[in-house]
């Protein structure tokens, strides 16, 4: 444990050593601790980490403020490649300020280096590069509500049933190069079968036909966190319509770039990319 040679200040901020606790656990208790902040969650690369304070409050993480519920509840991530440590001030009503330094644990993923390939001579023409621009474009706005919803606060579920063949921050290294490390967790069944939603929220973007991802739906769950899923065969949704965790919103397909039938499954915080495979318990 690294984090353990480095100095430890006088007083150890609560935070500290909550995120010291649930790095050796990966996953908090249920329920928050007692005291002017409490978390639960998952302090780790790609961990989503709920917050409580003090009603009133303002929470800055990593120097940005965050928004805050009326009860004092927030809700903040860690990307893939988060560093070790993060940072989260908040402001108390009584105008006192607290700074907890987090303490993330790294990941371990699945890195595949595949040597010897041919040059690749993959030629996208320039319609195509654009289509998937606006496409990209769309995907990052519907990502980027911010609404008040409070449906985080709840567990999420898997979007369908099958077999997990994929998972989130596995990368490709080919002749070299890096590839863009896979955010998604991949759950493989026939096509038709339903897909429903991991968490209630609001339809932001429901297309039948994107150039990569084919029939895709994104949901907002408030406060910046979105489910995406694609490769979808059917999309039974409408953009602005409110969905119920669990409520059926499309069938699994191969559509898209697809090697299969298979729903693929993201979890954001704005632009932060989260590990949805922590999110319903599987690691
Ligand atoms: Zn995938």
């Amino acid at each position: 444990m690294k984090c353990i040679t480095k100095s430890w200040p006088a007083v150890i901020p609560l935070g500290f050593v909550l995120g010291l606790l649930l790095a050796f656990s990966g996953f908090a208790a249920k329920g928050f601790s007692d005291g002017p902040v409490g978390f639960t969650g998952a302090f780790i690369q790609g961990g989503l980490v709920i917050g409580k304070t003090k009603p009133g409050s303002e929470v800055y993480f990593e120097g940005n403020r965050i928004q805050i519920s009326d009860d004092g509840l927030f809700v903040f991530g860690f990307s893939r490649d988060a560093g070790d440590t993060a940072e989260l001030k908040i402001s108390l009503p009584d105008g006192k300020i607290l700074v907890e330094t987090l303490i993330v644990s790294a990941q371990d993923y699945h890195i595949e280096r595949i040597e010897g390939l041919p040059p690749a001579t993959v030629n996208i023409p320039p319609e195509q590069l654009q289509r998937q621009r606006h496409e990209r474009g769309m995907v990052a706005s519907a990502r980027a509500v911010q609404s008040d919803l409070l449906e985080w606060r709840f567990e999420f579920i898997l979007p369908a049933e099958g077999r997990i063949s994929g998972v989130y921050g596995s990368q490709r290294i080919l002749n070299g190069e890096p590839r863009s490390p896979h955010y998604g967790l991949d759950v493989a069944a026939p096509i038709h079968t339903p897909v429903i939603a991991p968490l209630g929220g609001i339809i932001t973007l429901a297309e039948p036909d994107f150039l990569l991802e084919g029939g895709i739906i994104i949901i907002d769950h408030g406060f910046g966190v979105s489910s995406t899923v694609f490769h979808l065969q059917s999309v039974d949704v409408i953009v602005g319509k409110s969905v119920q965790k669990g409520e059926k919103i499309g069938t699994i397909g191969a559509t898209g770039r697809a090697s299969g039938p298979h729903v693929d499954w993201r979890v954001n915080w704005g632009k932060v990319r989260l590990d949805p495979g922590l999110l319903v318990g599987l690691q």
